[in-house]
């Protein structure tokens, strides 16, 4: 797919929902959720997957369930759930009343589970956990059976239940169920479906003294709550025959239960280039202070993308274009940085900033005068209007407009002895002197003359300059921070270097510029109010700004345009 073509094509999720829907399979009702771990904040990945689900419920008419999958108290909290909640919902997406927890279900999973002994399909097995991992053996040669796994039921429901009662210490005993040991899939060879857990739950609090595990948890809670397409990622494939058995047994014990029965389908994780999308090593990154926080700009989770200034609609757009796909694969970064480029060439408003600011004077431009010239907010909106900015004898313009010794003038359409260009939305100069630091060479200031005749939009002089340069007036400019990111690793694939991935972080991912300009007109922007910078890229406002000091994030540079920006 090009980035220009949409993808209007039918994906394989599509096509099955479309073949369920056909045959009349659960009278026509689709009922997808998203089930995030509450155990770190969401990136990228999981953005994609939220759209996924919940696009799919608006295409089919149906209904997607936000279920917190909450069966470990020791890595989950509040912070997380609520951070979700924010997440799914900037992406644009809601759930109604439809918020769920795995938690919610304790009750019910317990009693299953005594079902499922009294069934002789469970077992209380007093192994310990290195001794259970051994007897599982590997996948080439069968297991061995625990000495617990044809204990009587009586024993194990009387044990189970004082697991419950909180009677035996962590570690201690495990409710399993008995599936297969001699299975070639691993997954079979009757799972740990209960651990014993002395840990407070955010929800349920000390209720609890053992937790389901998530493959215990997870395909019933999608059960109890009818999804009928239970989307996930591709490692749960090998899970789909243990869940496929636990739904055969609840089957015969609560066949309402069953109705729908949740279909599982796999598609490919979305991994994104020059990044990480993993929640440890995510945790790891901010834990250990390599960036500032789960917010930082540089970070894929869903946080830091959006200080970075990225939309939601870009967002939505990028999860589109990438697809579903049934193998692993990277998305290219720059496929991002197309979708959020897409759309703020579209809304955001254009004003000039000088991100590295040198002085120039039109020496035959009037001391105390200041005009205030009107420039369009943004030539792809015709609604977008015009404001006033102000113009004078002083300006500061880009240091790299200018350059001592330009190559010829088809090459460089900028600022140079004797040259000229046009002063975006104002006069065309004509550079007539400069001064140099000796020291260390740098421009210190320019000298230029104007046209008087040249004003943008009123230009009786007859001249065609070939390059329009960007400038603030430097008795007006507000002065700003700006912070420059860059890829956060130096490798596209940071994740196949396994726990070694800190070593290719790049140390120049974030650059911050303490003193650029920007035109008066931005004075009482907003945090994550969003702009292009003329000529330099799309920027927002960072939270941090205060009344004194504006700081802005770069969302993602320009694809240089300047040549192109004639202007009379
Ligand atoms: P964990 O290792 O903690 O399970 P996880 O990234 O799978 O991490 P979950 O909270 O379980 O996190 O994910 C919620 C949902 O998002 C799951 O359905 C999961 O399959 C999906 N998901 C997670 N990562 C990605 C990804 N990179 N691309 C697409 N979907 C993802
Ligand atoms: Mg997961």
């Amino acid at each position: 797919m090009s980035e220009n073509e949409e993808n209007t094509s039918k994906n394989f999720i599509e096509e099955i929902i479309e073949e369920d829907l056909s045959k009349g399979k659960n009278g026509g009702v689709v009922h997808t959720r998203f089930p995030p771990e509450p155990n770190g904040y969401l990136h990228i990945g999981h953005a994609a997957s939220i759209c996924l689900n919940f696009g799919l419920a608006e295409a089919y008419n149906g209904m997607t369930n936000l279920r917190f999958d909450d069966t470990n108290p020791v890595k989950e909290n509040v912070e997380y759930v609520d951070a979700i909640r924010d997440d799914v919902h900037w992406l644009g997406f809601s759930w109604g009343d439809r918020e769920f927890y795995a938690s919610d279900y304790f009750d019910k999973l317990y009693e299953l589970a005594v079902a499922l002994i009294k069934k002789g399909k469970a077992y209380v097995d007093d192994s310990t956990l290195e001794e259970i991992r051994r007897m599982r053996g590997v996948p080439t040669e069968p297991g061995e059976e625990s000495p617990y796994r044809n204990r009587p039921v009586e024993e194990s429901l009387n044990l189970f239940e004082r697991m419950k009662n909180g009677e035996f210490p962590d570690g201690s005993r495990v409710l399993r169920a008995k599936v297969d040991m001699t299975s070639p899939n691993m997954q079979l060879r009757d799972p740990v479906m209960y651990r014993i857990l002395h840990k407070e739950h955010h929800r349920t609090g000390n209720t609890w003294f053992i937790y389901p595990m998530y493959d215990w948890a997870h395909g019933q809670s999608d059960a109890i709550e009818g999804i009928t397409h239970s989307i996930c990622t591709l490692e749960f494939e090998v899970h789909r025959p243990l869940y496929d058995w636990y739904l055969d047994q609840i089957a015969e014990i609560d066949p309402g239960m069953v109705q729908p029965r949740p279909r599982q389908i796999e598609f490919a994780r979305v991994n994104l280039s020059y990044t990480i999308t993993s929640k440890r090593k995510l945790l790891e990154l901010v834990e250990e202070g390599y960036v500032d926080g789960w917010d930082d700009p540089r970070l894929p989770t869903i946080k830091g993308i959006r200080r970075r200034g990225y939309t939601s609609n870009s967002i939505r757009y990028f999860a589109k274009k990438v697809g579903v796909a049934k193998r692993d694969k990277v998305s290219e970064l720059s496929l991002l940085e197309y979708c959020i480029r897409e759309d703020l060439n579209k809304s955001a408003p254009r004003v000039m900033g000088v991100l590295d600011p040198v002085r120039l004077v039109i020496t035959n431009y009037p001391e105390d005068k200041t005009e205030q010239l009107d420039i369009e907010n943004n030539p792809e909106d015709p609604e977008a209007g015009t404001r006033a900015v102000p113009f004078s004898r002083e300006l500061y313009i880009e240091a790299d407009d200018f350059m001592e010794n330009p190559p010829s003038p088809k090459k460089f359409f900028r600022l140079g002895p004797d040259r000229e260009v046009r002063l975006k939305g104002a006069y065309i100069i004509y550079c007539t002197g400069y001064d140099k630091d000796p020291k260390t060479g740098k421009i210190t200031e320019i000298r230029c003359t104007y046209d008087t005749d040249s004003k943008s939009g009123e230009d009786t002089s007859g001249k065609k300059v070939k390059g329009t340069i960007h400038w603030v007036s430097k008795a007006d400019a507000l002065p700003v921070e700006v912070r420059i990111y860059d890829r956060l690793f130096i490798d596209a694939d940071p994740a196949g270097h396994k726990d070694d991935y800190k070593k290719f972080l790049n140390p120049n991912s974030l650059q911050i510029i303490e003193t650029a300009y920007v035109e008066p007109s931005l004075k009482g922007v907003k945090a994550l109010d969003r702009f292009q910078f003329m000529r330099k890229g799309y920027y927002c406002v960072d939270p941090d700004s205060t009344e004194e000091k504006l700081v802005f994030n770069q969302t993602v540079t320009l694809k240089d345009t300047w040549a192109k920006m004639q202007d009379k």
